[in-house]
């Protein structure tokens, strides 16, 4: 048996019984230097395999219809700890990936609004980060279904921008609120995409997120494109929960 086609047949029970876990990167306002936003990460680590990584068995969740689990999964711990954050003063967006199989279907639409009334989260601090499908089947009816959700007051953000997954003709068909600056972008210090993006971006009024921040340089340079906001190693690796709490809260007491 291959790793994938046991990746494929363990995942769903190790999702039904909670042995994956979301980890949260936290992401800067790059204006206050306040932290804005955490993107949570799942993490799974597979009893004889050892961590097997999530573009590994996303990929596999997607070709076996698993997907659909991962997603309310990581959707439902996002919402719970969004609401939880928020319970306890701290001004702080949940920021989840929402895979393009997700978005297809109406029932991901029923399940967003059960689970935002569920937890209690307040909408305007959850964002959903949405790829570029190859196909989108009925592309008015999906913008239509976000055009609601944006009316809660839920955020679309358009995710790996500058991968040629995702286009700014797309985050603007979308109506998205924000787009996310792919890592390749600074990796390969593509200043004119960047600038060009930001610019783009900030003339339909979306914000700019850049990822994949590692060095110090690359923060300068980010910030002197004019992205908004910053995610990257160099702030800090996806954290478990509790450690993304001391990490807040060391925060608190030296203010960045
Ligand atoms: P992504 O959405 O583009 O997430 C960012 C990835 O970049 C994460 O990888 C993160 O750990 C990594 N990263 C963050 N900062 C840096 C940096 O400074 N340098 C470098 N080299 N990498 C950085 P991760 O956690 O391995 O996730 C990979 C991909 O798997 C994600 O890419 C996302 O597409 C997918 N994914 C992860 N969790 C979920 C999920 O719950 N649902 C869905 N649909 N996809 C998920
Ligand atoms: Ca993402
Ligand atoms: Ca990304």
């Amino acid at each position: 048996m291959t790793t994938s086609d046991a990746v494929a047949r363990d995942l769903p029970g190790a999702i039904a019984a909670q042995r994956l876990e979301i980890v949260f990167q936290p992401q800067v306002d790059l204006r206050t230097g306040r932290v804005a936003a955490v993107e949570g990460l799942s993490r799974w680590t597979h009893d004889r395999l050892g961590p097997i990584p999530p573009s590994q068995f996303v990929a596999v969740a997607e070709a076996t219809g698993a997907i659909h689990q991962l997603g309310r999964f990581a959707l439902a711990e996002c919402c719970r700890y969004g609401r939880a954050w928020h319970d306890r003063g701290r001004e702080l967006a949940v920021s989840v990936n929402v895979s393009p199989l997700q978005l297809a279907g109406a029932a991901f639409f029923d399940e967003l609004e059960r689970e935002l009334a569920g937890s209690g989260i307040p909408p305007a601090d959850l964002i959903l980060e949405v790829t570029e499908a190859e196909q989108l089947s009925d592309p008015e009816a999906l913008v239509a279904r976000l055009d609601i959700v944006r009316d809660w007051g839920v955020t679309v953000s358009i995710d790996d921008f500058g991968t040629g997954h995702s286009s700014m003709d797309r985050a603007a068909t979308l109506h998205a609120g924000e787009l996310k600056l792919d890592r390749s972008l600074l990796a390969r210090d593509d200043r004119e995409t960047i600038a060009a993006a930001v610019s783009d971006a900030h003339r339909i009024g979306m914000r700019v997120v850049a990822e994949g921040v590692e060095t110090a340089r690359q923060l300068d340079l980010v910030r002197a494109a004019g992205c908004d906001r910053a995610q990257g190693y160099y702030i800090s690796r996806p954290l478990p929960r509790p450690e993304l709490d001391d990490w807040l809260m060391r925060l608190d007491v030296e203010p960045v």
